[in-house]
């Protein structure tokens, strides 16, 4: 559709003719394409900083070597100058909805940022209350791990309008107690909380926790009740018809992180068959340690052109892989009835996008963006209707000042984990 768009506080006040109020401020975006603004359904801002420090591992020798030493590593000023960079990252390249998996500590910190930046997002704390190979200040008692939880809905929940929400998230299956996640259950539904974690990532993680548990994991997951309409599980690479039926029957829904699952060597999800079982799918970049990019733009092109070598061209087409970076990942995080689509009266989260910045004239627009790098024509991003990003610069944060904080932060936090 070819016009205008209205911007009224917050929200979208019109499409197509409109006519604006008097006083209104006109933005001239001809030449551009409007679109929802990209919604990831699994980063880890913290471990922005550890781009590059953990490379050529395959999942559990990278998180028991490199990541979680570095998390362990982590004071105040790391997490923050960690989630800043990864911000600056999301929010330049199209990104305006996130839903964040901290690290064990700094849940606060994390908030205080994602607040101040303008983002929408859904955040938590990584709960461990066991694991091998977990340091030791990352794994906390089931009852220090559920109080934290507990004090950071009643902090943040649904703080800055709405903007931001508290989601109860269990590392993964493995460095979580049967207690733990059968306590986690109960208390997302008796606060109407969703509840995320990682599961099915790796042939090695999943044969881990069935040697454990003497169940797949899916099964395992509906044993303690974690599988559920409110629960969204990142990866689900490796999952058996069995599980399949578990995720489909459950209404579970999997956040699809495609470069991170080729960068581990953890294997490729199988988004159409997932698709047709009718499970929700949805994007995400992961962290910058095993992407190394936050760019959705480049997950779903990955998304729609493995879908075509494992299932065969048809099984997702370019337009249905937008729609798993926007209105599918609002459905996960159940804000579709305020984000994920350009609609009259839904929240103004928008990426203005010059196509003249994706190499020449002419062609399916949408097949331009996915296939030709979207985020590099990125001009203009909001979130509720504020300028985020504006002619392609961070109206609220200083790049060159987030940067040099990183860089400052970075040499120390290599020293404390023993990595320097
Ligand atoms: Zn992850």
């Amino acid at each position: 559709m070819n016009g205008d768009l209205l911007v009224s506080g917050t929200r979208i006040g019109g499409l197509g003719q409109v006519t604006p109020p008097p006083d209104a401020e006109v933005v001239d975006i001809s030449g551009c394409v409007v679109m929802p603004g990209l919604v990831q359904t699994h980063v880890h801002l913290v471990q922005t900083l550890f781009r590059g420090l953990a490379e050529d591992m395959p999942l559990l020798g990278w998180l028991r070597t490199r990541v979680w030493p570095l998390e362990a590593a982590h004071d105040e000023a790391s997490v923050r100058a960690s989630v800043r960079l990864g911000l600056l990252d999301l929010l330049t390249t199209g990104t305006t909805t996130i839903l964040d998996m901290g690290t064990t500590h700094f849940g606060d910190i994390v908030a205080e940022e994602l607040v101040r930046s303008g983002i929408r997002a859904r955040f938590g704390q990584a709960m461990m209350d066991t694991g091998e190979g977990v340091p030791a200040n990352l794994v906390e008692t089931t009852r220090a791990s559920l109080d934290a939880g507990g004090a950071l809905t009643k902090r943040w929940h649904k703080a800055s309008s709405g903007r931001i929400g508290y989601v109860y998230m269990p590392r993964f299956a493995l460095s979580c107690t049967r207690e733990l996640l059968e306590a986690v259950t109960q208390l997302a539904k008796l606060s109407d909380l969703l509840v995320h974690t990682h599961s099915n990532e790796s042939v090695d993680e999943r044969n881990a926790l069935t040697l454990a548990t003497g169940r797949s994991p899916m099964q395992y997951l509906l044993d303690t009740g974690i599988a559920c309409e409110r629960a969204i599980i990142a990866h689900g690479v490796h999952l058996d018809d069995s599980e399949i039926d578990i995720l489909k029957t459950t209404k579970t829904s999997v956040a699809h992180c495609p470069s991170s699952n080729l960068k581990l060597g953890s294997g490729i999800a199988q988004v159409a068959r997932l698709r047709s079982a009718r499970i929700t799918v949805g994007i995400g970049a992961d962290g910058a340690a095993c992407n190394n990019r936050l760019d959705g733009f480049e997950e779903i092109r990955l998304a729609t052109l493995l879908a075509r070598v494992v299932s065969g061209m048809g099984t997702l087409s370019g337009y249905d892989a937008m729609g798993l970076a926007t209105r599918e990942g609002a459905k996960m995080l159940k804000i579709d009835s305020e984000v994920g689509t350009l609609e009259q009266g839904k929240r103004a989260d928008l990426v203005v996008l010059d196509l003249e910045r994706l190499d020449g004239p002419g062609g399916d627009p949408v097949a331009r963006i996915l296939f030709g790098g979207g985020s590099r024509a990125v001009r203009h991003v909001l979130v509720d209707g504020e300028f985020l990003v504006r002619d392609g610069l961070p109206t609220k944060m200083d790049a060159n000042e987030v940067r040099a904080k990183a860089a400052e932060q970075l040499g120390p936090l290599m020293k404390r984990a023993g990595l320097a």
